[in-house]
């Protein structure tokens, strides 16, 4: 097999006969790195109509958080979300974001600024529960739906591009339908980060089997060039990844399993406030467990 990044077609067996701790969804699954460029990604890549079987309806994506602690920690990022757009793009503009399930935040967003919100999701009822709130939500892939002549100023691709079945057609669906200039920003995991090497194949990163590419700085830079953009990467303060990791760990044995609602358990929100410390120090030293990019048009 070649690598989707670099074309390299030497690559290692990571790790091998993964499970999905979360859902138990899918199959056993081994997870391959690229040997030149470090792209670490699923083999056999699942197809699209797999990949869709993998998002149960209590996905936690989906789901609105009835927890104190989680709705201050997404406020917080709502907050640090609207910052970034503004600088971006003004106050004023087209966004589209892919994977935006029923787009709630929207209406958090909506409060600071007013942006034309596009939306695009696949599962159809939970677009269809955005649509009743009276958001401008598509139900569709994005590499297959006709924008026709709309173009967007901004393209948020936050937590996609890890679980797509080709990030090169996703980037360069993103770049066609965006005007001169315009912007794809995203978060994604980091493979170069503490908590992934400190968890390996019980890293909350890797989501099995609903993460199929998983990138770290260098490569994803290097894919974004190749499709035509300018690319800069920062590094993000979140610890999903910690909690994600630890409810991994303990879930995999069978004495310190506990019952899971949407896929997490009761302390995940403990866990996310209690590694929040540390993470600063790895933003610092390069190694935090999410990378945000930004990614311009190059005309
Ligand atoms: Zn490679």
């Amino acid at each position: 097999m070649k690598c989707l990044n670099c074309q390299s077609t030497s690559q290692k067996i990571l790790f091998s006969n993964c499970i999905d701790w979360e859902y138990n969804k899918g199959d056993q699954y081994n997870v391959f790195k690229c040997s030149d460029c470090g792209l670490i990604y699923l083999y056999p890549i699942p197809t699209i109509k797999e990949l869709l079987s993998f998002y149960p309806s209590n996905y936690h994506g989906y789901k609105e958080s009835s927890s104190k602690l989680t709705n201050f920690l997404i406020n917080l990022n709502i907050k640090n979300r609207v910052r970034l757009y503004r600088k971006l793009i003004g106050k004023e503009g087209r966004v589209l974001e892919i994977g935006v399930a029923d787009g709630s935040h929207f209406l958090l967003l909506k409060k600071y600024e007013d942006w034309d919100l596009w939306g695009i999701e696949f599962n159809n009822d939970i677009a269809e529960r955005g649509r009743k709130k009276g958001l401008n939500i598509i139900t569709g892939i994005l590499e297959e739906y006709d924008f026709s002549n709309t173009k967007f100023d901004l393209i948020i691709i936050n937590n996609l591009i890890e679980h797509v079945i080709d990030p090169v057609e996703t980037l360069e669906k993103a770049k066609k339908i965006l005007k001169s200039n315009g912007l794809v920003v995203g978060e994604t995991p980091n493979t170069h980060s503490l908590d992934f090497y400190i968890f390996g194949k019980y890293w909350g990163g890797l989501h099995i089997p609903r993460h199929t590419f998983l990138f770290n700085q260098y490569n994803l830079k290097s894919l974004g060039n190749s499709v035509g953009f300018l690319v800069e990467i920062n590094q993000k303060i979140d610890t999903n990844h910690w909690a994600g990791s630890l409810q991994n760990f303990f879930q995999s044995k069978r004495f310190l399993k506990t019952e899971l609602k949407n896929g997490r358990t009761w302390y995940y929100p403990f866990l996310l406030l209690f590694f929040i410390p540390l993470n600063f120090f790895q933003k610092i030293f390069g190694l935090a467990g999410v990378i945000r990019f930004k990614m311009r048009k190059r005309n």
